[in-house]
């Protein structure tokens, strides 16, 4: 499992910087997680304004 952001992020960046894996990072329209990377923690979606990330 990992998370995935959908197309309601506006680019705040809040998640990226606390993902302790450092699998978010900005893509050419919004940010993005690598799910190879992700270990599931739920961070980003605690801390996005959005509810932009959530499982996938
Ligand atoms: Fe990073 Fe955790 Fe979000 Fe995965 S769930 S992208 S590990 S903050
Ligand atoms: Fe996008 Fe939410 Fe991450 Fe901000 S915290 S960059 S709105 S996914």
């Amino acid at each position: 499992m990992a998370y995935a952001i959908n197309d309601s992020c506006v680019n705040c960046g809040a998640c990226a910087a606390e993902c302790p894996v450092n699998a978010i990072s900005q893509g050419d329209t919004q940010f993005v997680i690598d799910a190879d990377t992700c270990i599931d923690c739920g961070n980003c979606a605690n801390v996005c304004p959005v509810g932009a990330p959530a499982e996938a």
